[in-house]
């Protein structure tokens, strides 16, 4: 048996170089003892040790001067310790806004006389010096909404579960998103003062979804609260304190600030605010910030209870003014040196939005799937064939498998784990079509497992042969030259064929030669802005960058598909059919 020196951790990558396996195989292991891992993942030692081991090595513990985790604490000099970040979650009705509310009007960090608390989405308050970040909107889909932007701010789940109604449908899909995110769970089992309260019940219940808590020997820390009357509320937060001290938390002060929009909006009188999560570095009033597509020097900065701050750091929530438009939640932001830097940034950034399907690795490429179907039966036998489907460059993982309809809970993971949907034999829940769209989640719902097995083989090749072409969208003549107010150029046009829309990228072709490529930024009918001008109108347009029109001008716009997107769109799926397929027309 040959047998390898482990170190304390190492990723999925290495753990394949140094077992001269592909990533592929290490996974496929993983997979089998349960855990879902990506080809960049941090094993720890144990994990890749069974893995190892389950391959036909032997395992050495490594000395503990090679292991990586102590070269990164040496490297991590500039660490200090931050306070958690906590997230409340759990079924409808079973307290979570009471539970946020008593602990905001009990425990905020630093109370003076008069005071007001806003909500900004997030507080923070103070227990014996020690402080808790909690974010504001309670729930998974809240959560969901923010890692699918890529955000990941939350450190732990509070799991409130009422003692009187026990694990609820929403209960378990939120130990599920928790689970998926890799942020521990804490329960508070709630509503105690009720008279049918049943703790026990809940606990079983809980086990049932593999959460065992101390008591019963597992690790699952749980708190019997009364969100209403208070009681045991100051237990839960000691527990969250507890917790975060095994978590080791910790952020560099010396980096420049940067963390995560955690709400956006516009004020009437004040303008464009936003409150920012510090993750690392310190946030000062007069910083340049980039925050998604927005930026902008900070004019001011709010605490949680309105009063203005000069400095914040890491895991405290902000309220800033002073970004040229609102962010959205979720959006990373991150201090620059100046305005220069801070404009190329926002630019680049605001196009930059994540819509991909496949994490790519130069070795595997990962298909995260999302499966539902009609009953609990069949979820083995699908999950188990579209696992089959994996080859040596395509690997499908079911991240998610449950019976029932589709829900916005499974869109929004699905686009967190950059992954898709599947269903067998269910159907999509009130409006979560559309947020599939919206959300450039691909779905793909089948009554006949072997056509959803096929669907799923074109998905695969489609992903191995990504062949995309520039599909003429519409083109316009130009008919006239105006000069604008401000002195630019815009080109009176008549729509030949499809239709113009402002925002697609367009070539202008003069002489059938292209002249420019940029995008239209504005398009007019009359005087009034419009979105989209179709063939046989006139219409003002102006192109980002460029003024020098002449009348016989073609503007075309442009956009991105796949190939033979349309084919595959007739037969309702949404990527490429391999070409070797025989056609039904
Ligand atoms: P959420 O949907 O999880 O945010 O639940 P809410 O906080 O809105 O609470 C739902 C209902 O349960 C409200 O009527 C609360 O007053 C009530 N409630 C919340 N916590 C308790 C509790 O500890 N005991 C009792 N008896 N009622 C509670």
């Amino acid at each position: 048996m040959k047998s390898v020196e482990m170190p304390s951790s190492l990723t999925v990558k290495e753990l394949a170089e140094m077992l001269n396996k592909t990533p592929v195989e290490i996974i496929k292991q993983l997979m089998r003892s349960g855990v879902m891992a990506n080809v960049n993942q941090v094993l720890d030692h144990d994990m890749a040790s069974a893995t190892a081991l389950a391959l036909g090595y032997e395992v050495k513990p490594s000395s503990p001067s090679e292991s990586p985790s102590v070269r990164s604490k040496a490297e991590g000099d500039n660490l200090s310790p931050r306070p958690p970040v906590v997230t409340v979650m759990g079924h409808v009705d079973h307290g979570k806004t009471t539970l946020l509310d008593h602990i905001r009007k009990t425990n905020i960090a630093s109370r003076e006389v008069g005071g007001i608390t806003q909500h900004i989405g997030a507080y923070q308050v103070e227990i014996d010096g020690n402080k808790i970040t909690f974010i504001d909107t309670p729930g998974h889909e809240a959560f969901t909404q923010m890692r699918a932007r890529g955000a990941k701010i939350t450190d732990i789940v509070v799991l409130v579960v009422a003692a009187d109604d026990g694990v609820m449908p929403q209960t378990i899909e939120a130990i599920d998103h928790a689970r998926l995110a890799q942020v521990p769970i804490m329960v508070a089992i709630n509503k105690m003062d009720k008279p049918d309260a049943d703790p026990d019940r809940v606990k079983r219940e809980l086990s049932e979804q593999g959460l065992v808590i101390e008591e019963w020997g597992g690790d699952v820390m749980c708190t019997p609260i009364s969100a209403k009357k208070g009681e045991g509320i100051s237990d839960l937060l000691e527990s969250i304190l507890v917790l975060a001290e095994v978590l080791e938390l910790k952020a560099d002060l010396k980096v420049l600030a940067r963390g995560v929009a955690i709400e956006g909006g516009v004020d009437k009188l004040r303008g464009p605010v936003a409150t920012l999560l510090i993750q690392e570095g310190e946030l000062k009033v007069g910083d340049t910030i980039v925050c998604g597509g927005s930026w902008g020097r900070i004019k001011a900065m709010l605490n949680d209870q309105g009063k203005r701050v000069k400095r914040a750091g890491p895991a405290t929530p902000v309220e800033i003014l002073g970004l040229d438009s609102p962010p959205q939640a979720g959006d990373a932001f991150s201090m620059v040196k100046d305005e220069k830097e801070a404009r190329l940034k926002s630019q680049k950034k605001g196009k930059e939005f994540p819509r991909t399907q496949v994490i790519t690795s130069p070795e595997v490429k990962d298909l995260n799937i999302v499966l539902k179907t009609d009953v609990e039966g069949s979820i083995e036998p699908i999950k188990s064939s579209l696992e089959e489907l994996s080859n040596d460059k395509v690997l499908l993982r079911v991240i998610y498998a449950r019976s029932g309809i589709i829900t916005e809970g499974d869109i929004l993971l699905a686009r967190a784990s950059n992954g898709m949907i599947v269903g067998f034999n269910t159907s999509y829940g009130t409006g979560t079509k559309k947020l599939a769209e919206r959300e450039g989640v691909d779905t793909h719902l089948s009554e006949v497992i072997y056509k959803l097995m096929d669907e799923m083989g074109m998905v695969i090749q489609g992903m191995l042969e990504p062949e995309f072409v520039d599909v003429v969208d519409g083109i316009g003549e130009v008919r006239e030259v105006f000069s604008s107010a401000k002195g630019k150029k815009v080109a009176g046009v008549y729509v030949l064929e499809g239709s113009l829309k402002r925002g697609v990228r367009v070539r202008v072709m003069r002489e059938g030669e292209e002249i420019c490529e940029s995008t239209i930024v504005s398009l007019r009918r009359f005087k009034d802005d419009v979105r989209e001008v179709e063939t046989g109108f006139e219409c003002g347009v102006g192109i980002r960058d460029f003024s020098e029109f002449k009348v016989g001008d073609r503007i075309k716009s442009h956009v991105r598909r796949k190939k033979d997107e349309s084919t595959y769109q007739e037969a309702g799926i949404t990527v490429p059919r391999n070409d070797k397929r025989p056609s039904h027309s």
